[in-house]
């Protein structure tokens, strides 16, 4: 008999602590290196490597497995599977997001969970393509100059948005997007890059400040900071400025993880990616259905029949035409189950 586990395992083994987090605020600093960031330490980012590590748990041995790209890279952040996905237009996740889990299992309203996003068209994370979730349960969104369509943000104007949303709605999980490294970085802006690496540790440890001094946070917010990708290896396609295989510095990527609920520490486990939506699932006492489609570029070839114009008409010195193959790309949506894993190593 076929059994199909229809929720992904989130609970606490039993006997556990009853869990204190009931805020998580997720960080991603868009697109840095390791070189530039964990791999030269205090450097440009004492704040997180000097002060924040000391209060949490620290993973190196975080990766995108996935695409690395950024809607690819923050799709797996939210829903917890690596895909394919359009990295400049509206295509929306082919999974329902921890936002939309936690806003239907709470019946909280959309204020309860926020994308706080310096680029615009980070938007696509608040809805799904699946067409029993799609714009159900839907986050609300503050993204780029002022929504979809209108240009990236400064990251430090993105910082004020999410402290005024925080004292204003006091979600119950945000994910924060700072884009100023991969956006200098990709204008080939190295001391920019650099500065935005600089600006957002210290946007960090601003938001860290407020999150534990602010009395509907303090002692009961967990925070976790991450990048979606890092950037090719020098040497490779572009190097620092580009990013988008799967070398190891475009997979390589870190988690800061401080809260409540969790231990203090070097977590050498390997992990990735896919493993943060289940994590923030047991922070918040919400399941993931196990179940998922991930898109898959199906490419099929088709022969088709040869030209018989020009068949005849070379019929003396061509007897017979090659078949000219053509390729079909295709989207096909496989069912799958949730690869991702609760990253137990940083529960007390
Ligand atoms: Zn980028
Ligand atoms: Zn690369």
């Amino acid at each position: 008999m076929l059994l199909i586990l229809l929720v992904a395992c989130t609970a606490p083994p039993s006997g556990t602590k009853p869990l204190k987090t009931e805020h998580v605020v997720i960080v991603v600093i868009d697109g840095v290196r390791w070189s530039e960031t964990w791999g030269a330490t205090p450097g440009l980012i004492p704040n997180m490597s000097a002060n924040l590590i000391q209060k949490g748990h620290f993973l190196p041995k975080f990766y995108n497995y996935g695409y690395t790209y950024t809607n690819s890279g923050h799709t797996a952040i939210t829903t917890g599977v690596n895909q394919p996905i359009d990295n400049y237009g509206d295509e929306l996740p082919a999974n329902p997001s921890i936002f939309q889990y936690f806003l239907k299992q709470t019946g909280k309203p959309a204020t309860a969970a926020w994308i706080v996003s310096s680029k615009d068209k980070l938007h696509i994370l608040a809805n799904t393509q699946r067409p029993d979730w799609k714009d159900e349960f839907l986050p609300s969104v503050n993204a780029g100059v002022n929504g979809p369509g209108t240009g990236y943000r400064m990251d430090s104007l993105t910082l004020v948005e999410a402290k005024r949303i925080l004292t204003t709605h006091k979600p119950n999980l945000m994910l924060i997007n700072f884009m100023e490294p991969d956006g200098f970085a990709h204008a080939g802006n190295w001391e920019n890059y650099l500065r935005g690496i600089a600006r957002d540790d210290r946007y960090v440890m601003e938001l860290w400040d407020f999150l534990s001094t602010d009395e509907a946070f303090k002692k009961k917010t967990t925070l976790l900071v991450t990048t979606d990708h890092g950037r090719h290896l020098d040497g490779i396609d572009g190097g620092w400025a580009e990013h988008g295989d799967n070398c190891p510095g475009c997979q390589q990527v870190f988690l800061l993880a401080l809260g409540p609920d969790f231990g203090r520490g070097e977590v050498v486990a390997e992990y990735s990616l896919i493993d943060l939506p289940l994590t923030v699932a047991r922070l918040l006492k919400i399941e993931m259905d196990s179940l998922v489609v991930v898109p898959r570029i199906d490419t099929t070839v088709v022969a088709l029949a040869p030209d018989t114009t020009l068949a005849a008409s070379q019929q003396d010195s061509v007897q017979v035409l090659p078949p000219q193959d053509s390729i079909r790309l295709e989207i096909k949506m496989d069912t799958t189950v949730l690869k991702g894993r609760v990253i137990k190593e940083l529960f007390k």
